[in-house]
């Protein structure tokens, strides 16, 4: 019987690309919360809705990470040669 690989966290983490901010390159954020509000007509309850939203902050330059800065981090990157 097949049993599937455990899965090595140490060795994917190796091969894990750093999320950086696209302003100052830090590579450190913090989790911060968004609040949105829904209006009661866009409600699914008829009611004005407060919606918390997870987002993450670099604690360099404050900046707010957007989705696209996480889609746009290139996987294929040039890796680079350890002399
Ligand atoms: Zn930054």
């Amino acid at each position: 019987m097949d049993q599937p690989l455990p899965f090595d966290a140490a060795k994917a983490l190796e091969n894990a690309k750093d999320i950086v901010c696209p302003l100052c390159n830090a590579n450190t954020f913090e989790n911060i919360v968004m609040i949105k509000k829904i209006s009661a007509l866009m409600s699914p309850t008829g009611q004005e809705s407060i919606i918390p939203l997870p987002a993450y902050r670099c604690t360099e330059c404050k900046r707010v990470l957007e989705q696209e800065d996480i889609e746009g981090t290139k996987l294929d990157a040039p890796k680079l040669k350890l002399i």
